[in-house]
């Protein structure tokens, strides 16, 4: 297909799936056009990336948009990304995965390129100590999630 039908198909989608998100009008376009960030960052169609359509701006502070891209050659593969807001357009996504430590799902892997899920996928989360210092394989955001346990080492804030 030629690029100028695949660009044409690819804003008909982007147009289609902001109209089928039951959102208001913007943030719809705002999450469909991360999805459509992330789907072409893993070389999938976009129907396969699938928005946690429970995400808001409204309730503050914004929590990151869940996304969910499920592999068309792989079933059954499924992995989980974070976007911290989609109102904006230059964040990396995280790769979300069990903590090491307390099992909560947390970032794991920062995502800019598809080479970067690679790099996770063959190296694997590196085994984290109680010692609280955290690899630098991990990103920042790791340790500032708010979804780890109340006694894992890693949380925030509880130092
Ligand atoms: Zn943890």
């Amino acid at each position: 297909m030629s690029i100028a039908a695949r660009a044409v198909a690819a804003h008909q989608l982007l147009q289609q799936r902001t109209e089928s998100l039951p959102l208001s009008r913007y943030t719809s376009a705002d999450i469909a056009r991360a999805a459509a960030r992330l789907a072409a960052l893993l070389g999938i169609d976009l129907t396969y990336v699938r928005p946690d359509t429970n995400w808001n701006w409204i309730n503050l502070p914004v929590l990151p948009l869940t996304l969910y891209a499920s592999d068309p050659d792989d079933l059954g593969a499924q992995y989980t990304f974070s976007y911290r807001d989609p109102l904006y357009d230059d964040e990396a996504f995280f790769l979300m995965g069990p903590c090491p430590v307390c099992g909560a799902s947390v970032p794991l892997a920062e995502v800019r390129t598809l080479a970067d899920v690679g790099a996770f996928l063959t190296k694997g989360p590196e085994p984290l100590s109680q010692t609280q210092i955290l690899p630098g394989s991990y990103p920042d955001e790791f340790d500032r999630y708010p979804t780890h346990t109340s006694k894992c080492p890693y949380r925030e804030g509880d130092c």
